[in-house]
Order: C-alpha cells, then sequence, then structure tokens
C-alpha cells in the first residue's frame, strides 16, 4: 500500500464511489500533506443511487493509504489523471512525458507552438 501524498489543488482525478464507474473530478481544495481533498465534479452533480452530491466531495486518505468519504465514511478510490498532452491541431492525446515538455505530437509529427 502507497501513501500517495502527491495530491495538490488542481489535480485532475478519477474518483470511485458506491460500486460506480470513475467519475472525473478535480481537487479544489487539499492539505499539505495531499491527504484531505476537496473533490468538485464536473457539471455540479454527482448523482448516486439514492441521492446525489451537490457538486463537491470531501474525502480522506487512511492511514492504511485506503481513501473514504468524509460525509458517509464509505470507501472511495481516487486516482490521479496523468497528466497528458492534447494536440490542438488533430487532438491526439499523449501522456509520453516527453511530449509534454517538448508539446510534441506523434500523430502530426510536429513540435506544436501556439
Ligand atoms: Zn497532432
Amino acid at each position: 500500500m502507497t501513501i500517495d501524498g502527491t495530491f495538490r489543488t488542481g489535480d485532475r482525478v478519477l474518483v470511485g464511489a458506491h460500486g460506480q464507474a470513475d467519475v472525473a473530478a478535480r481537487v479544489i481544495l487539499a492539505s499539505p500533506d495531499g491527504r484531505s481533498l476537496m473533490l468538485e465534479f464536473p457539471g455540479g452533480l454527482f448523482g448516486v443511487a439514492g441521492g446525489a452530491y451537490l457538486g463537491t466531495m470531501p474525502v480522506l486518505q487512511q492511514a492504511d493509504g485506503r481513501w473514504i468519504e468524509l460525509i458517509n465514511q464509505r470507501e472511495v478510490s481516487v486516482r490521479k489523471v496523468p497528466a497528458s498532452f492534447i494536440c490542438p491541431r488533430c487532438g491526439a492525446v499523449s501522456y509520453n512525458p516527453n511530449d509534454l515538455r517538448e508539446r510534441y505530437c506523434g500523430r502530426c509529427h510536429v513540435f506544436v507552438d501556439d
């Protein structure tokens, strides 16, 4: 079990809760150790069976590395969306750190300048 204290405000994450497919969210607040987060869902709502969260969900990482929702103490999964470079010309997505740094598109075979 890895204690991942690298979550920061602004990170994009995928959240799995209540056995549902992962949902994209964004870290809008993070404690200094990155283990207490406030997540915000696009569109302002995260629907669940029997209810919904109005836009945000506070989550807390336990000592053993598991994440729980602060509100109801149920376990959730929180993982970071890997940083990516999206080519503004063709829309290709690359997770290669070199492409990200150099803004290189392997489909267009060009370095993209904005
Ligand atoms: Zn491209």
